[in-house]
């Protein structure tokens, strides 16, 4: 496993990333690994994040999505983005490339997670079953699932049960992207994963299943008392749940894990998925997973697992999120003067020379002090 470090970092870096969905996680993990952090957040949120003690600064934007403007003067700075879904969600494909402040992870990898049909193909050349795919309403032979493009967290998701049920209720969705797959009865699953660069190795983090409005409480009315009243179940994400999978499903767990980063090298350029992902999978009776979708990042079913989660105690005897785990690798990369390898080609580094490992102590300023 990565070692733990009781070394100090060489000077003083700030990890920030945007004030929603993971933020918490993320920044208490960097101010447990010694980081400076910081929160980029909306009006509404300034005072819920200033209120942690692990968050040094905040800077207040009016809307996520001007968060790119924010570029020039985070440049100025040892400033390094931890990304999570609001990233996905509120910015822009390319304004997200574009930006040149340094960025853990591997941005090629965006391309090929935002587009459902390229998903498949990564997914499926890494040997791991997917639900059947239906590119016209009329082919709908089974009760299938209409899924817009997007980290939109289940929201406008339809189940559709034939072509007729299709133009009834999906065919007004003509206008937006989505995908229609078969619907697969079974258990959720998701599987949080890490991949370091620099050992190259794997870990399960934790899992969950999440928890869904209104889906998961369609079972709490009777089918009889149903009948009659016009319900059409909906995916919106409303929570977590942690699940501990039956340990002999695990291997399989890991080893998709391992071949979706290998396949990851073919695909997105020869550094492929690195750091934190999830895989979304549901399983059946037989015991098979089945993908449903792969996010490269951290997804917020982590939040369940501040503390750690009954895998990370496996690997660590101190509780290891997995944002913690991401300001891990930074620190290690730091400290072994690679810090190339755990940030995207589009990070500015000229700092990482003069961030060489020398012992010194680190000075932490205070709240709303630029880190150099
Ligand atoms: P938010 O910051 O809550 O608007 O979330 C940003 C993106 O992450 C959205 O696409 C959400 O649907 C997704 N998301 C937020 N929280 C969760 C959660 N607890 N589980 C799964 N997805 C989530
Ligand atoms: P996703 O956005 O792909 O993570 O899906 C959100 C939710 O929709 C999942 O948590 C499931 O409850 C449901 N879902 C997605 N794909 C399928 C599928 N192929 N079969 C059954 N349920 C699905």
């Amino acid at each position: 496993m990565s070692p733990k470090s009781s070394a100090q970092l060489p000077s003083l870096f700030t990890i920030a990333t945007l004030g929603s969905h993971s933020a918490l996680q993320i920044l208490k993990g960097a101010k447990d690994e010694g980081f400076h952090t910081l929160a980029v957040v909306t009006p509404l949120n300034e005072r819920l994040y200033a209120s942690f003690a692990f968050v040094d600064e905040v800077i207040v934007i009016p809307k996520y999505s001007d968060f790119p403007k924010l570029e020039k003067e985070l440049n100025k700075r040892k400033v390094i983005l931890v990304p999570h879904g609001s990233f996905v969600a509120y910015l822009s494909m390319d304004e997200h490339k574009k930006m040149t402040t340094p960025y853990f992870g591997n941005k090629a990898v965006l391309d090929w997670e935002a587009d459902r049909m390229r998903q498949r193909v990564w997914l499926t050349r890494a040997g791991l079953k997917m639900p059947r795919h239906f590119t016209k309403a009329s082919e709908i032979d089974r009760p299938v699932i209409v899924k817009l493009y997007g980290a939109l967290g289940g929201k406008g998701y339809l189940f559709v049960k034939n072509p007729e049920d299709f133009t009834a209720r999906a065919s007004h969705l003509v206008e937006q992207r989505y995908i229609m797959q078969e619907y697969v009865l079974g258990v959720p699953v998701y599987i949080h994963y890490f991949y370091s660069p620099l050992t190259g190795k794997l870990e399960i983090m934790s899992m969950d299943r999440r928890y869904e409005s209104n889906v998961d409480s369609l079972g709490r009315i009777p089918l009889a008392d149903q009948e009659g009243w016009d319900i059409s179940p909906s995916y919106v994400v409303i929570g977590n749940q942690p699940i501990s999978l039956r340990e002999s499903l695990l291997a399989e767990a890991f080893n998709m894990g391992e071949a979706v980063v290998r396949v990851s090298r073919e695909l997105c350029g020869e550094r492929g998925l690195f750091g934190a992902f999830c895989l979304e999978t549901i399983v059946t009776p037989d015991s098979e997973f089945f993908l449903m979708e792969i996010s490269a990042r951290i997804v917020a079913g982590t939040n369940l697992f501040i503390d750690g989660s009954p895998y990370s105690y496996l690997n660590y005897d101190e509780p290891m999120s997995t944002g913690r785990r991401i300001a891990r690798e930074i620190r290690n990369a730091l400290l072994s003067n690679s810090l190339d390898l755990v940030l995207d080609q589009s990070s500015r580094t000229t700092f990482s020379r003069s961030a060489a490992p020398n012992g010194d102590a680190v000075a932490v300023p205070g709240p709303g002090v630029p880190a150099n």
